[in-house]
């Protein structure tokens, strides 16, 4: 599962991205297919399914992508908000299953999150 895991193999090098940002416990890289002008995401380096999945274990490493996250954003030039995303599970539509948490944004204001029926 973590040999196959997308994620796993970018921060092992065997998969390329655009690496933002990189230490002992979190990868951040530019989205293959970005949904905003600015599209980067937080990664933590060891193997967590998603948010579901995360205990008392991943409480520091959550931290730090939450306190980092706008610190790439600002460097990036998203000097005036951007927005956090983590898909979780099926109802999430989390598509790759190792936790990341996605940075949106860009000159303009981002669409609603969710359509209201
Ligand atoms: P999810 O839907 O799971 O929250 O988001 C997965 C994201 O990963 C998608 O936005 C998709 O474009 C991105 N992604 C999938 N495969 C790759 C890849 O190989 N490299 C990069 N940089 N992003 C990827
Ligand atoms: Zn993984």
């Amino acid at each position: 599962m973590m040999e196959s895991c997308i994620f796993c193999r970018i921060i092992r090098g065997e998969i390329p991205s655009r690496k933002i940002f990189e230490d002992d416990d979190i990868v951040a890289f530019h989205d293959i297919h970005p949904a905003a002008p600015v599209h980067f995401m937080l990664i933590p380096k060891a193997h967590v399914e998603s948010l579901a999945h995360a205990d008392d274990t991943h409480r520091d490493v959550l931290g730090k992508m939450m306190v980092l996250a706008p610190r790439l954003a600002k460097e990036l030039g998203l000097n005036d908000g951007f927005r956090t995303i983590v898909n979780t599970g099926r109802v999430g539509g989390q598509e790759v299953l190792h936790l990341h948490m996605h940075v949106l944004g860009g000159k303009d204001r981002l669409p609603p999150m969710l359509a209201r029926n």
